[in-house]
């Protein structure tokens, strides 16, 4: 405290500490609090330690993303409403998956190049008791910032059977994401080597390629798939869609 020192970095993270404040609760709320400073629920009902108190969010799982907190909060309707006499149906999970056209997927003009910016903030002298801190960002910025989104849902998928190995897809990759290699150098687990083997490698004499994909590197341009001749190599929409179970 009152002391001042240099530490040579190369980046510095501030990390600040956030729990909720559960000073309202009394022992006659019958809500138990974990070691980790979070209301004590059962993962599956998000049910509490008190009968007909049901908690999600930060609250239950300490800091986590707005979507978990959203997911949360529909679980725990499921169980309110099994709880209120009635029963949890289950969900159910539909995948849809749609070829888009080579031709077709289209990405906004300069997205892979546009920068990440963050919304603008007070400045910190002007920073007073619980005065807004981050604003919102104007249209035309969240316009752009949403133009860096790169679409996850549509995505490559490879035909092993169609390819003819004109390695067209690696060459025209932006990422340099793709590689051909032969099956002896590739590095993976004995039980996945035979399956493929079991699978494609027909003919003994014929040396087995496979096609490695770094899809952390991938940015969905659809460039493979446009350069492909023989659409061994697709852009393809997934589609999740939940339902309650009728
Ligand atoms: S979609 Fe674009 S970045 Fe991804 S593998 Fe194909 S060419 Fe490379
Ligand atoms: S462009 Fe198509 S056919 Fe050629 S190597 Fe790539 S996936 Fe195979």
């Amino acid at each position: 405290k009152n002391e001042t020192m240099k530490i040579e970095s190369d980046s510095v993270v501030l990390a600040i500490g956030q729990q909720p404040d559960f000073a309202f609760l009394s022992d006659a709320d019958g809500i138990r609090i974990g070691p980790g400073g979070t209301i004590k629920i059962e993962p599956e009902t998000l049910a509490t330690s008190a009968p007909g108190v049901f908690a999600g969010g930060d609250a239950a799982f300490g800091p986590r993303i707005a979507i978990e907190a959203v997911a949360n909060g529909k679980t725990a309707a499921r169980s309110i409403h099994a709880y209120l006499g009635g029963s949890d149906p289950g969900t159910d999970l539909q995948v849809s998956i749609t070829r888009v056209p080579a031709e077709e997927h289209r990405m906004p003009a300069g997205y892979e190049r546009k920068k990440r910016e963050t919304a603008p903030t007070t400045d910190v002298d002007r920073r007073t008791g619980i005065a807004e801190v981050e604003h919102a960002m104007t249209e035309e910025q969240a316009r752009t910032q949403a133009e860096r989104c790169l679409v996850c849902h549509v995505d490559t998928v490879y035909d092993p059977i169609r390819c003819v190995l004109c390695n067209r897809c690696a060459d025209v990759c932006p990422e340099k994401c793709l590689t051909f290699a032969p099956i002896e150098q590739v590095d993976m687990p004995a039980e996945q080597r035979q399956a493929a083997l079991a699978r494609y490698g027909h003919d003994p004499g014929v040396p087995l390629t496979v096609l490695l994909k770094d899809d952390t590197a991938c940015i969905r341009c659809g460039l493979c798939a446009l350069r492909c001749p023989t659409e061994a190599m697709t852009m393809e929409r997934f589609h999740f869609a939940e339902s309650l179970r009728s």
